[in-house]
């Protein structure tokens, strides 16, 4: 088994420098991040089967003698460098797919720019879009719990308006630590605040013992029995609370301030929203030098060239998934 990539530092422009023309190097960033396949077995022989870099593709062709014969045949067992990954079916370059994504992990991504430099038709942005946003969101499905023994979280919830012919809205409820600003976001999309919906949420994605720090929306009344210190600041009275200069809620709001200015740009749609969330969080999340790293470990995962995902160490993406879709669907 090759050793994969445990983490790289690419630039925007690095990444341009390198990978824009260069398919071979390319190639071997990809399989690097285990987004294409490093060996590849033949079912009918079980042993390896041959790269062959031209063709993107894995083959056998071991001679097998043919005991009613005493002929011999050469296995004709051929597969796709691509099969069962993120590149499956298309017939993009691996140098292509890279830049691609690089840029759609870069701030000012920009359709235009892509079909103009990356020389892409307009729909096959568009589905390299989604398959991008495919990757996130299954990454925001596994969003890690934050918080700990003493550690000091902010929570709140916000509102998204999107204002147009038809109003748009979206509830989304979130949390940050203070000190490293980790966070989790989750829309609520069925826009019930109660602490029925808030309470499951917050204990799946707060660990016990941390502080939290709230405003006095009352879904939050209960978390002290919860096994929370809660300390709550009154946004009518006061911003920070004047006798403990700690209790506020500024992190979490500076992170809504944000994520609307992302939001406010024209052309996303609603049903868009947890596509474009994840992507937001994905790159708040990660350093920009080591989001294109990030981003393929998690292509990896979500396609992996086996066709078996790989085991996380707390659960399976099939669990996550639902358990999550549980707590924030049922619109
Ligand atoms: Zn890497
Ligand atoms: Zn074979």
């Amino acid at each position: 088994m090759a050793t994969l990539c445990s983490g790289c530092s690419n630039t925007y422009f690095d990444t341009i420098q390198v990978y824009l023309r260069d398919d071979a190097a390319a190639t071997k960033f990809l399989k690097l991040h285990g987004v294409l396949p490093n060996d590849v077995q033949c079912p009918n022989c079980k042993l390896p089967c041959t790269y062959r870099a031209s063709k993107h593709s894995w083959y056998c062709g071991r001679w097998k003698k043919i005991a009613k014969t005493k002929r011999s045949k050469q296995c004709p067992y051929t597969r796709s460098d691509y099969k069962g990954t993120f590149l499956e079916g298309t017939h993009l370059k691996p140098s292509q797919v890279i830049s691609f994504v690089n840029h759609w992990l870069h701030k000012q991504w920009n359709h235009h720019t892509v079909i103009k430099i990356l020389n892409f038709a307009p729909t096959t942005s568009v589905d390299w879009r989604s398959f991008c946003a495919e990757v996130t969101e299954r990454w925001l499905e596994n969003q890690e719990p934050i918080g700990g023994e003493g550690i000091e979280v902010e929570i709140d919830e916000t509102l998204f308006i999107k204002r147009g012919r038809f109003t748009k809205q979206l509830w989304v409820f979130g949390g940050i630590e203070r000190l490293t600003k980790k966070c989790f976001l989750v829309p609520l999309l069925n826009k019930d605040r109660s602490a029925r919906t808030l309470v499951p949420i917050i204990k799946k994605f707060i660990k016990p013992g941390s502080v939290v720090y709230s405003d006095s929306w009352r879904a939050y009344k209960q978390l002290c029995d919860q096994g929370y210190s809660h300390f709550v600041i009154n946004h009518k009275d006061h911003f920070v609370d004047p006798n403990n200069p700690k209790v506020h809620t500024q992190n979490i709001e500076r992170l809504w301030l944000d994520l609307k200015q992302w939001s406010k740009r024209p052309g996303i749609r609603q049903k868009f929203y947890k596509q474009y969330l994840a992507r937001y969080i994905f790159l708040h999340t990660y350093e920009e030098e080591k989001v294109l790293h990030h981003f393929f470990v998690e292509a990896a995962r979500v396609y992996p060239p086996s066709g078996v995902p790989a085991t996380s160490s707390t659960s399976s993406p099939e669990q996550s998934t639902s358990s999550t879709q549980a707590s924030t669907s049922s619109a």
